[in-house]
């Protein structure tokens, strides 16, 4: 079992906003040192953690469209469209459901022509009804780590104690804090918003 601890969290949280981000940053971030990052970096690298440092395409200046693709058929054509479905290079992610309603669920990206005539690329036999719905506005949680992991060790800002079960994350001035309950981020806070008033 890998263990990560609060630096690791933090870099990872930097690396995940922006792959591209300098150690230098990452590092004043998070008050610690350059080599400290690169050296964390190499030992995520070398673990597998990270597999690999990858861009996000703003797929809307492309003008590609993302749609969510419900089909309801016979249950015994499912794996068949199932199958077509997966072949097409518009379907992102694909769903067989226990739903009588849509058997197929599956979000799809591309060109709005092409998303739309999905229904005449695939064989529509016992197919009894197929609908595209454009998506409006797309939100994934996925990229972020989860917190409450056994692999990861996180100590509380405030009280220095491990944290138990899932922490709370807080970015204060740019900086990721993690806390083991509301009252110590509510203490922390007080006490950084004293410390900031006299500064
Ligand atoms: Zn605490």
């Amino acid at each position: 079992m890998i263990e990560l601890d609060n630096l690791d969290v933090k870099i990872l949280t930097h690396l995940q906003g922006n792959s591209r981000k300098s150690f230098q940053e990452i590092a004043r971030n998070c008050l610690t040192s350059v080599p400290t990052v690169k050296s964390r970096v190499d030992r995520l690298l070398e673990l597998g953690v990270i597999s690999k440092f990858t861009i996000d395409i703003d797929n809307s200046k492309l003008g590609i469209t993302e749609a969510i693709l419900l089909v309801n058929a016979k249950p015994g054509a499912v794996s068949r469209i199932t199958e077509e479905l997966k072949g097409l290079e518009e379907v992102k992610e694909l769903y067989v459901t226990s739903d009588s309603d849509a058997a197929i669920v599956s979000r799809v990206a591309g060109d709005m022509q092409r998303i739309l005539a999905i229904q005449d690329r695939i064989n529509l036999t016992d197919v009894n009804n197929i609908r595209i719905i454009s998506v409006k506005n797309a939100f994934r949680k996925d990229s972020t780590i989860p917190l409450a992991s056994s692999s990861i060790t996180l100590t509380c800002a405030y009280c220095d104690r491990k944290v138990a079960g899932e922490a709370v994350r807080k970015k204060i001035d740019e900086r990721d804090y993690f806390f083991c309950c509301t009252t110590c981020q509510g203490e922390f806070e007080r006490k950084y918003t004293k410390l900031l008033a006299k500064a």
